[in-house]
């Protein structure tokens, strides 16, 4: 088994995006936080990513559907259902090579405490991986001012899953944050003034962070510009990939020309299509 072979089986069980993250390089990662605590015998932490339909959003876009195209289509069966194939298919690839593969979604939850730790040394369960640091380490991308993470073929526009694998392959070296030009779109964008981009700070991967704006999170809770908060199972962390914030980053990154994915027709059309309802 090879890097390039995983990444073209993943292609052929649907995944977009594949990078390849050196588990050593994690070593250092927070123990309840870190892949390693699941698998301590990994050598490779493999981040697949299917991108979000430019369409899912355009509903949300033109304030005209909020409920069916991108809640379905971008997110809950995009992960549970075509995401969650691709993931299984190549943890089953993997296996039947005679190497393991641990499989989780990329969860934007925080702290899921469920016991104790079970021995001396070991941090209590459940650890709960971050994958914005884990997609950066697999060299697929950064995460911009807005908080989203952001990839050089789709922007905002996708979601991952993680398998953590003792197949030791070649990895990617970890993404230089290059895509997020601090234009500020995304916080003149949001209705709410959540982003502080005043009170920034480094995120990312160890060595390659970039600044992060400061988000009011009770705010997003409220907002009707596209984002929605998430059941129980997700944490009720609050979705965000519709939202206005990451909505002015699709364009910001298309009008740039940056992105690997081109349209014929920009994302933003008119004015009036920015506009959708907010309330406090
Ligand atoms: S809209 Fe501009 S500042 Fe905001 S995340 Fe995107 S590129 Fe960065
Ligand atoms: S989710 Fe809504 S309130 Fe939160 S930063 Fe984005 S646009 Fe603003």
């Amino acid at each position: 088994m090879t890097s390039q072979s995983i990444k073209e089986a993943a292609r052929r069980f649907g995944a977009d995006l594949v990078g390849i993250a050196d588990a050593e390089l994690l070593r250092d990662l927070p123990a309840d936080e870190n892949p390693l605590s699941i698998f301590p015998q990994a050598k490779a932490v493999i981040v697949v990513g299917r991108k979000v339909l430019r369409g899912a959003l355009r509903g949300v876009e033109e304030g005209a559907d909020f409920d069916n195209a991108f809640p379905t289509f971008g997110f809950y069966s995009h992960e549970d259902n075509f995401l969650a194939k691709t993931t299984y298919d190549l943890s089953i690839w993997m296996e039947g090579q005679g190497f393991e593969a641990v499989p989780l979604f990329a969860y934007d939850g925080g702290k899921q405490a469920v016991g104790v730790p079970v021995a001396p040394g070991k941090p209590a369960p459940n650890v709960m991986v971050k994958y914005r640091i884990l997609a950066q380490a697999a060299g697929l991308g950064e995460t911009g001012l807005n908080g989203l993470f952001l990839t050089p073929e789709f922007g905002p526009r996708q979601r991952f899953a993680i398998l953590v694998a003792d197949a030791p392959v070649e990895a990617d070296s970890p993404f230089k944050p290059r895509l997020c030009d601090d234009c500020g779109a995304c916080v003149a964008a949001c209705p709410l003034e959540a982003l502080d981009a005043a009170s920034a700070k480094p995120f990312g991967f160890a060595g390659c962070e970039r600044a992060a704006a400061a988000r009011n999170d009770a705010r997003c809770r409220r907002c009707k510009a596209g984002a929605f908060q998430t059941n129980e199972g997700r944490f009720n962390a609050v979705e965000r990939m519709a939202a206005a914030c990451s909505r002015a980053c699709v364009a910001a990154l298309e009008a740039r020309g940056i992105l690997g994915e081109r349209f014929d027709n920009p994302f933003r059309v008119t004015a009036e299509s920015t506009q959708t309802e907010a309330t406090a």
